[in-house]
């Protein structure tokens, strides 16, 4: 998942940068608001923090530049401590949630796995697929119950591809939303992963669709044979 951050203090941009990237996000920092607006009307990003008080555009601007462009990526807003009134013109304007400055950086993170979550379509913080799990709140990933390790970069890519299952995904879109645009993108590299992501989670999710890209479903075949369930009762 690729964030867009257009925040004007350097301290804190760094700090939301590093907390984003340990939680494996790739990250945008734009530091006004007039880079902020071109990064967000030209690249794909699953979300955007954007701060209100910006130099050159102001964030509400940005904002309502956006949506009026048809952009809809999810934006959680930064706003200043008892400024009620910018959370109200900031939801008009089209946020979808905001957090006041100084704030938790965990709450900051939570908030944002959500709006993710429900962009694609999800309510709750697991996503299955099937017998694969992938605990968002968390960073875990389970078959059949038991954890599955992942690289960061593997995790990137399941997890864009558990947020948008049975989807068809391209190459192109993966390349866009696991690096950020400083990187230099391959998009051979994509295949590298979906390999060693096979490898790990079994082969049957992750289905090439030739010429289009990837599509991750749960196998719709009943696999007989290796490792019948024992006992399994459930009420459903
Ligand atoms: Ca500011």
């Amino acid at each position: 998942m690729r964030i867009l951050v257009v925040e004007d203090d350097p301290d804190l941009a760094r700090q939301l940068e590093a907390a984003l990237g340990d939680a494996g996000y790739v990250v945008d920092l734009a530091a006004d608001g007039e880079e902020g607006h071109f990064l967000g009307d030209t690249e794909p990003y699953d979300a955007v923090i954007l701060d209100l008080g910006l130099p050159v555009i102001d964030g509400l601007t940005v904002l309502e530049r956006w949506r009026r462009a048809g952009r809809s990526m999810p934006v959680l807003l930064l706003t200043a401590r008892g400024r009620w009134s910018e959370k109200v013109t900031g939801f008009d304007a089209g946020a979808d949630d905001y957090v006041t400055k100084p704030f938790q950086m965990e709450e900051v993170l939570a908030r944002l796995r959500a709006l993710i979550r429900r962009a694609a379509g999800h309510a709750s913080s697991e996503l299955s697929c099937g017998p694969l799990t992938l605990d968002t709140s968390r960073g875990r990933v389970a078959l059949d119950g038991a954890p599955v390790k992942l690289t960061a970069q593997e995790f990137r890519l399941l997890s864009y591809l558990m947020h948008h299952q049975d989807q068809v995904v391209s190459r192109t879109e993966l390349t866009e939303h696991l690096y950020s645009q400083d990187f230099d993108r391959d998009s051979n590299t994509i295949e590298v992963f979906v390999g060693r992501l096979r490898k790990k989670i079994g082969g049957d999710f992750i289905e090439t669709v030739r010429g289009l890209g990837y599509r991750l479903a749960a196998a719709e075949k009943d696999a007989e044979g290796a490792g019948a369930k024992e006992g399994a009762q459930d009420a459903s």
